[in-house]
């Protein structure tokens, strides 16, 4: 007899296995298994996923993953049965016919911690699960059989968390020049004893340690660009001096990424040179991320008062639990497993963080709780600030506290701050933006749910104390009525557009339409047309919908300037909390001001002559053949520029630091990027090569009898390629159509060999929860596109072969023919394969003892991009069969015929 009396079901792309109430494990076809499923409920792992398997999408059962969310909240597992028996200290399952027994076992195991007197997520249990029973939650009723109510009431969530403290303002950090022997001394420090030296690292902090030199004149910052290839120890490079800075100076140094793996590493690393709380209590390394990263708390508690139904109120209740033993509240890469949303199939997990900028700060209940109150205050105290590129220059840009903006910057990751800079510096006039800031006005209109309320609903003492500025809430709010409303989208594909905006809008989804040349309208993908040749008629409607725009944005004005006129002097009935809420909407109110500035900029132009600075353009956003938004949109043609002003000006040191600035090209191109130029400022440069050893540790192999376009051959390829490495691929795509077909046409046959196959865009799983499993098996593999080309951190055998589909050219959009144009043509789109290709052959080898092969899957691959790997890479051009022998034989780095990169 199983553990657990219960029939267990295991799905992959291999087969389907059923195992009985009493024990018996048995095959069973599709069709069987989705009537098993439908008669009774069946334990399962991932109902979502399974469900793919099947082909049968409303299945649900009784899934670990959601019981595993309830025991242990904010723990991380890898969601697959071997994930699953490992935390639970379960042994293996061998094959998937092993997979269901385990099933019954693991619930068995985690059933039995209820009765577990020295379970440390006890508290809150028995309250949540008396909101889960209510909710028909199918675990309820065998929770309830093990779980004992407890002796006194428990502490429920908004009672357990701890209220942030406010703290006196640091003062101005002190001005040090660090001794180049105390940084060797504290990268020593933090290398630990035993460590085996590295001069390259060594040079390179002390290269780091001239950025936290004072600066001598205002609007100068000390800027640093230092190329390290991969292995020479970066982070701790650069922590040393600063964490010898913040020592010496008690100043901040903030440490900005682009991807959650480096995050979490420099976290990890981080504890090398600060403890994890000071005497004080205080915290001396704080992770910050964009508010919209962060649960609300007042957005849960309205969840799960009912604005929640169904099954997202059963995901309420599970994030409730994990709120309460949550690090910080981080939603989006933080300790909430990343699968937890997709189990409940909808984007419950965003409605439950801030997204509209709708808090209302003091005015909450749970102020004093709030994970975002107390990251920003935390991060205000702290030697060590690790945040991303995008959030350092938001708050460089309009951030709230000019305290509280950095000054010291290092900058990892450093070849994504362009395209961080090139969408924080962005305009978008579109429907989806403008019925935001309809809503953020006016609030809630006919049959909308939630809490969300308008400008007036959350100024109501100011607006009864001071006329003026009620009558300014009540002429934004009229005056909003012009933006888009619900079923917008509808009326433009209907040719009903109201109002001002929507018609603009309703015109500019015209002139798409009618301009698109791009073949896009039939694959179902976007659209775009220049923001030129347009006629009367359209300029005229932007005329209109421009006069709207400044029609709502001269009463914000006005409120914001009664705002600062009741902080000024303020009445009696101010309190501090008043205080801090009126402070947080002039600062909501002040950005939604410059963001409809830009608007009517953009609109501005669109009769008259282009501005050089900007790019401009009209797009329909599809995916999958629906639209899901219109609108204009404006870039600058470079976006360092906004950067240099609104980051490196008031900075006093700044260091970009990355593998690849130069992208196998020159210097000139690294300081264009850099900011540099638009400040008169000649940053310092300098560059260390990694330590590895590619000429034996790595090959390149570019396949040249592949035929382009041939889906067929392209999948075979892949197959065969991933069965000669037995697993361990990373396969890389340009298009998301080739990638599910590709997938489409071999993940059975593969897994039927035990080799598993994962793929974004197919199956039912967040990115990072991908990568998690790809990592924690050796023989699974992995396909995928952009995000993957640089997210993945996989050292050692779980990732040995990276395959790209073809040569990564740049999608050959409006802004980027206009970039092009303006950096000298195709050496322009040189550069940005070359940086591809780099960011990608980087997955490969991630620390000395890693080996493996990158293959390309392109006879037209030019030789001019080869620079773009390490030198001493051995590069072959190779037909399938060949690329196949030295793959399977794990051949690399023979120094036979081999191409040298330039
Ligand atoms: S203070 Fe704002 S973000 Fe925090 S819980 Fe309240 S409404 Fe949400």
């Amino acid at each position: 007899m199983p553990a657990i009396p219960l029939p267990a079901i295991h799905a992959s792309h291999a087969g389907c296995w059923l195992r009985s109430g009493a024990g018996i494990t048995r095959p069973a076809g599709k069709g069987e298994a989705v009537m098993a499923a439908a008669d009774t409920p069946l334990l399962l792992l991932n109902a979502p996923l399974v469900a793919t398997r099947l082909g049968y999408p409303d299945l649900s059962g009784l899934d670990l993953l959601e019981l595993f969310a309830f025991i242990h909240p904010a723990r991380f597992v890898v969601p697959t049965p071997k994930g699953l028996a490992h935390v639970l200290d379960l042994p293996e399952p061998a094959g998937d016919e092993d997979v269901p027994e385990l099933l019954q076992q693991a619930a068995e195991a985690l059933l039995a911690i209820c009765g577990d007197p020295a379970w440390p997520e006890r508290e809150g249990a028995w309250s949540a699960l008396q909101n889960l029973t209510r909710l028909r939650w199918p675990w309820a009723p065998l929770v309830t059989a093990r779980l004992a109510a407890p002796a006194r009431a428990e502490r429920w969530l908004f009672a357990r968390l701890p209220e942030w403290q406010e703290a006196p303002e640091r003062p101005q950090p002190a001005q040090v020049a660090l001794d180049p022997a105390a940084v060797s001394a504290r990268l020593a420090q933090l290398t630990g004893e035993g460590a085996e030296p590295r001069p390259a690292q060594v040079a390179y902090a002390g290269e780091a340690a001239q950025a936290f030199a004072p600066r001598a004149r205002e609007g100068m910052p000390q800027l640093l660009l230092a190329q390290a290839g991969t292995g020479i120890g970066k982070t701790l490079g650069y922590l040393a001096p600063a964490s010898l800075w913040a020592e010496q100076s008690g100043g901040t140094v903030w440490v900005s990424t682009y991807t959650k793996a480096l995050q979490r590493q420099l976290r990890r690393e981080s504890r090398r040179a600060w403890a994890s709380t000071r005497a004080d209590g205080s915290q001396p390394v704080v992770v910050r991320k964009g508010r919209e990263n962060y649960l609300c708390l007042l957005n849960l508690e309205d969840a799960l008062q009912g604005g929640f139904a169904g099954r997202a109120a059963v995901l309420a209740q599970l994030v409730a639990r994990w709120a309460a033993y949550s690090q910080d509240g981080d939603m989006i890469g933080g300790d909430l497993p990343g699968w937890l949303g997709t189990l409940f199939r909808q984007r419950g997990i965003k409605a439950l963080t801030d997204q509209r900028g709708e808090c209302v700060y003091a005015g909450c209940p749970h102020y004093r709780k709030c994970f975002i109150e107390r990251a920003s205050r935390a991060s205000a105290q702290a030697d060590l600030v690790i945040a991303n590129h995008a959030l350092v220059m938001v708050n460089a840009a309009r951030g709230r506290d000019a305290a509280q903006r950095p000054t010291r910057i290092v900058f990892d990751e450093g070849h994504h701050v362009f395209e961080a800079a090139d969408s924080t510096f962005a305009a978008a006039l579109t429907g989806a933006e403008a019925i935001e800031l309809r809503r953020w006005v006016i609030g809630p209109e006919r049959g909308s749910k939630g809490r969300r309320r308008g400008l007036s609903a959350r100024l109501a003492d100011v607006a009864s104390y001071d006329e003026a500025g009620s009558k300014a809430i009540a002429a934004a709010r009229y005056a909003a009525e012009a933006l888009p409303g619900d079923g917008w989208l509808q009326r433009l594909a209907e040719n009903a557009p109201s109002g001002p905006l929507e018609e603009l809008l309703g015109a500019v989804r015209a002139t798409v339409y009618a301009r698109d040349e791009s073949g896009g309208q039939d694959a179902g993908y976007g659209l775009e047309t220049e923001a030129a040749q347009l006629d009367g008629a359209f300029v005229e409607r932007a005329g209109a919908a421009q006069a709207a725009l400044a029609e709502l944005r001269v009463p914000l004005i006005r409120l914001g300037v009664r705002l600062e006129a009741i902080l000024a002097d303020p009445p009696d009935w101010l309190d501090g909390a008043g205080r801090a809420r009126i402070e947080g909407a002039r600062h909501s109110l002040a950005w939604r001001i410059d963001l409809l500035a830009a608007w009517e900029a953009l609109l501005e132009r669109l009769g008259g002559p282009a501005d050089p600075e900007f790019v401009d353009w009209l797009a329909v956003e599809r995916s999958e053949a629906r639209e899901f938004d219109v609108g204009l949109h404006r870039r600058w043609l470079d976006p360092m520029k906004p950067f240099a002003r609104t980051v490196l000006e008031p900075a006093h040191g700044v260091m970009i630091t990355s593998a690849t600035l130069t992208n196998g090209g020159d210097w000139d191109t690294a300081v264009d990027r850099s900011g540099a130029r638009a400040l008169g400022l000649a940053p310092r440069q300098s560059s260390f090569d990694s330590p590895f050893d590619y000429a034996q540790q790595a090959e390149v192999l570019i396949v040249t009898d592949v035929a382009k376009g041939d889906i067929s051959a392209l999948a075979g390829a892949y197959g065969r390629l991933i069965e000669a490495s037995g697993g361990g691929v990373l396969g890389l795509f340009t298009a998301i159509r080739r990638l599910r077909a590709v997938h489409g046409r071999i993940a059975d046959r593969l897994a039927r060999s035990g080799l598993p196959l994962y793929a974004q865009h197919v199956d039912p799983i967040d990115t990072g929860t991908l990568v998690d499993i790809f990592r924690d098996d050796p023989r699974a593999s992995l396909l995928g596109t952009d995000a993957l080309r640089d997210g993945v951190d996989v050292p050692g055998h779980s990732l040995r072969l990276v395959v790209m589909e073809q040569v990564p050219w740049p999608k050959p959009s409006i802004l980027h023919r206009a970039r092009r144009l303006a950096h000298g043509g195709s050496d322009y789109d040189d550069q940005i394969i070359r940086a591809r290709l780099a960011q990608a052959f980087g997955r490969l080898i991630r620390s000395r003892d890693d080996h493996g092969h990158f293959v390309v899957l392109s006879a037209a691959f030019p030789s001019r991009l080869l620079s773009a790997f390490p030198a001493g890479t051995p590069i072959r051009r190779v037909t399938l069969d060949e690329a196949l022998q030295r793959v399977a034989g794990g051949v690399s780095g023979a120094p036979v015929q081999s191409e040298s990169p330039a």
